[in-house]
């Protein structure tokens, strides 16, 4: 039985909303459990500094932050080296997906931030992307769609907290002790091409166990893609 009473292959309570903030070009907010993302959209539009910019593409700078009040012991404010990693992966997650030869020369900016994280803040700040993203008109081949996925202990397991992330670990002295019992790996999919665009990997699994928690993964993917889908209906219905 896991810490919170899910099945193996169940998702935390997952609610989107898109169009959340009145002055971007697209935003959304995407919760699973106990972590939530924001995420907002500026552009196509001018690109700074303009030496960066691709004569046949956009380019799109992603920002991803853990806000301070995000996290048990005060996150320090702005992005540090960790930001900066998940930045470049978010990125990279969105790389087959959105259709940037549409706007050469231009720039879209993608902010997300964390307002509350409890693992998985990578995953659900790509999942609030997304949405953003298709609010603000940016073409795309589909939604991209994250979740983590594991092995804690010996359960492989869909949507890993933070509880479980921490699994046969413990702290003394601010010291880590313990042979971590807990694998977690994050992923992105984009069903309508059926890539994986985000794979990460925290822990020590063997190649078949991979496999499985890949395979895991994508199958949790493609229900928060549903999730993902059902919002943007809400949303243009509500607006029509
Ligand atoms: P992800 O949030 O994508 O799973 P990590 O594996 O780096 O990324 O972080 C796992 C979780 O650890 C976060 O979601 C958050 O709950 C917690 N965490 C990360 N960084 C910090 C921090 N600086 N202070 C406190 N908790 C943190």
């Amino acid at each position: 039985m896991r810490f919170d009473e899910r099945k193996e292959d169940e998702l935390r309570p997952t609610t989107a909303k898109v169009g959340v903030i009145k002055n971007a070009f697209g935003s959304a907010r995407f919760q699973m459990g106990k972590t939530i993302a924001i995420s907002g959209v500026y552009g196509p539009g001018e690109l700074h500094p303009r030496r960066i910019s691709q004569s046949d593409r956009a380019v799109i700078k992603v920002y991803y932050d853990m806000l301070s009040f995000s996290v048990p012991d005060r996150a320090r404010p702005g992005p540090d080296r960790r930001d900066h990693e998940i930045s470049l992966k978010i990125k990279e997650a969105f790389a087959p997906a959105v259709i940037r030869e549409e706007f050469p020369k231009t720039g879209i900016y993608l902010y997300t931030y964390i307002l509350q994280a409890d693992a998985g803040t990578r995953c659900v700040a790509i999942n609030a992307a997304s949405l953003a993203l298709a609010q603000a008109g940016i073409p795309m081949r589909d939604l991209v769609s994250s979740v983590a996925a594991g092995k804690i202990g010996e359960k492989f397991v869909l949507d890993v907290t933070k509880k479980e992330e921490d699994y046969g670990h413990f702290v003394e002295n601010n010291k880590w002790y313990g042979k971590g019992a807990a694998t977690d790996v994050p992923i992105a999919y984009v069903p309508a091409t059926k890539e994986v665009s985000l794979l990460q990997l925290d822990g020590e699994v063997s190649e078949e166990e991979l496999k499985k928690i890949v395979k895991l993964g994508i199958k949790g993917c493609k229900k928060v893609h549903e999730i993902q889908v059902k919002a943007l209906k809400d949303y243009y219905n509500e607006e029509n």
